[in-house]
């Protein structure tokens, strides 16, 4: 293990790149101990992505096998088995994988009965050409590679339904002309929402995240979110850093917001640092009224979690917000850095 090079030297090789700006300066550092950030509902996932790691297990993979309990939990009805349905009352979910070491990445959209899609992600970047795999054609490649099907949708879930069901009018996507507009007005709704984002770092400093979700509740069938969009739910940069989201998805899709979270590494920025500029991006995105509070705010959450190459994790939501993490300190549940207060 290098030790870190002194400030002097480090001034010195800043003094001589200024000159030649795409001098890249290698500078080394301390191997990071394998870490894991996630979404408030991820603390074992973490624990899981890390002892993975441990084994040996690449960080994509281990995102992929942290995630796996929560989608295979029907008391998680924001991910996987359980998850909330669409406006016709069937699951479709999203996820995408990506993988530091070889840039490369995996997504499904609107796959419906399969619960691990973050797994039928990892296998649509491991065995084929592309990237994204969606609806009809995403549940058919799961079938080729003999992933098993089933109904996603539980009891508990379907009475959650047909209770939004009964009771819809103004609480359903579908917005009247004007609607969308600068004077437009509608009434505010609570919508459940809810994903899991994984992003994993390992000792040699090589990074994986994935990201899983049933969506939006009660989306328009056919809807996709963020979450399985690459540089939107998920990013990963090897020379960089992880991020990921939860929270709207058109917001996040709007700003690119986890490539968005990655770049601001890039510059620099701490993994906390760069998640706040991300969600102060979607502030400045955010423009027409009827997705505005009494306080010009969004009237939504939106969370970003980033994990960047020396092993240090950070997150920032919009509104006060919890993460999980997994570092040498062990598995935890902490804070989220927060634009606003409630
Ligand atoms: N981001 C997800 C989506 O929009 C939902 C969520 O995280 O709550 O599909």
């Amino acid at each position: 293990m290098s030790e870190p090079i002194s400030r002097r030297r480090f001034l010195e090789l800043g003094a001589a790149t200024a000159a030649v700006p795409h001098f890249h300066v290698p500078v080394r550092r301390r191997a990071p101990a394998p870490a894991a950030v996630s979404s408030a509902n991820g603390l074992r996932s973490v624990q899981i992505a890390v002892e993975k790691m441990r084994a040996g297990v690449s960080p994509v993979e281990a995102a992929v096998l942290g995630i796996e309990p929560v989608e295979n939990d029907p008391e998680d009805d924001s991910v996987g088995y359980g998850g909330l349905p669409n406006e016709d009352g069937v699951v479709e979910l999203d996820a995408c994988v990506m993988d530091g070491p070889t840039g490369l990445a995996g997504a499904v959209a609107a796959l419906r009965n399969v619960k691990n899609p973050a797994k039928v992600a990892l296998l649509v970047l491991r065995r084929t050409d592309h990237v994204l795999l969606v609806g009809e054609g995403a549940l058919r490649f799961a079938r080729a590679h003999g992933i098993p099907e089933e109904n996603l949708l539980t009891e508990a879930s379907r009475r959650k339904w047909l209770a939004w069901k009964e009771s819809r009018s103004k609480t359903d996507d579908w917005l009247e002309p004007g609607e969308n507009e600068p004077a437009g007005a509608r009434p505010k709704v609570e919508r459940k929402t809810g994903t899991i984002h994984v992003g994993c770092v390992n000792e040699a400093g090589d990074l994986g995240g994935a990201t899983s979700t049933s969506g939006l509740a009660f989306k328009i069938p056919g809807r996709v979110g963020d979450s399985p969009l690459i540089g939107c739910g998920n990013y990963v940069d090897n020379e960089v850093g992880v991020a990921g989201s939860t929270g709207r998805g058109e917001a996040v899709i709007l700003t690119n917001g986890a490539a968005y979270v990655v770049h601001a590494m890039r510059q620099g920025r701490s993994p906390t640092d760069a998640c706040l500029d991300a969600c102060r991006r979607v502030v400045a995105c955010t423009r027409i009224p009827r997705l505005l509070d009494g306080k010009g705010r969004p009237d939504f959450q939106v969370n970003f979690y980033a994990v960047n190459k020396a092993g240090v994790t950070g997150a920032a939501a919009l509104f006060p917000s919890r993460h999980a993490r997994m570092t040498a300190n062990g598995p935890e549940l902490v804070d989220s850095a927060a634009l606003f207060e409630r």
